[in-house]
């Protein structure tokens, strides 16, 4: 597929502004030359260290569940190649902040380059285990996990603001993709099934290497 092919086919799932965000955000910066042909095709594709590139689909999806507006304060958990951050970005701007955290040094670094060869100035990228969440830049009114968990973690609940929204997928076989909402208390919805490679860390899974 072409860049507008791809966009037009993501109309059927995801809001206008999404749409447009993405078609804003080169996604072949952020994937290893020999895959960059393959940036529009709609499928994850590998970064390296075993992880990958969320499909542009799933981008579109959770960004549209998320309804990101302007001014916003962002913590995404499993930042990989920096994409879905990058496009969180532009949904955000202006005045708007994202925080991605992700647990692998050599995707940190990577990312950090591709988000700033994008042109992205609104995205810091941290080191960290994201199943505790980031409680420095606490709290947000939206965080997006790209790593699937057993259950939703506690301190990404606390670190929601009140008629704040988290999209998180869980499960370990079989995942799914749910919408919490707090409100007086935690709401959750589920959307739909989903694969994600697992979120490792002291809230997720154990590792296992
Ligand atoms: N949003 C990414 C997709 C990344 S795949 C993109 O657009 O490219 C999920 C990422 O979550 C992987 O890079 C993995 O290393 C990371 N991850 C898994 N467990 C984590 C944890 N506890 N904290 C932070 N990152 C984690």
């Amino acid at each position: 597929m072409n860049k507008e092919q791809l966009l037009s086919s993501l109309e059927e799932v995801a809001d206008p502004r999404v749409i447009s965000a993405m078609s804003h955000v080169p996604r072949e910066l952020f994937l290893p030359e020999p895959l960059q042909s393959r940036a529009y095709d709609d499928t994850p594709l590998p970064i390296g260290r075993g992880q990958t590139i969320s499909a542009p689909h799933m981008v579109a999806i959770m960004c549209t569940i998320l309804d990101l507006q302007p001014g916003m304060n962002v913590l995404e958990v499993g930042g990989g190649s920096g994409y879905h951050a990058a496009v969180m970005a532009e949904l955000v701007r202006p005045g708007g902040q994202v925080y991605s955290v992700e647990r692998i040094a050599g995707l940190v670094e990577a990312a950090r380059l591709n988000l700033a060869r994008a042109g992205v100035e609104n995205v810091t990228v941290i080191q960290s285990d994201g199943s505790l969440g980031l409680p420095e830049h606490a709290p947000y009114d939206r965080i997006s996990v790209a790593a699937t968990a057993p259950s939703i973690p506690e301190p990404l609940k606390q670190q929601l603001k009140i008629e704040g929204r988290m999209v998180i997928p869980v499960g370990e076989d079989y995942q799914e993709l749910y919408l919490v909402t707090r409100k007086n208390g935690f709401f959750a919805e589920r959307k739909m099934g989903v694969i994600f490679v697992p979120l490792i860390g002291e809230e997720g899974f154990k590792d296992r290497n």
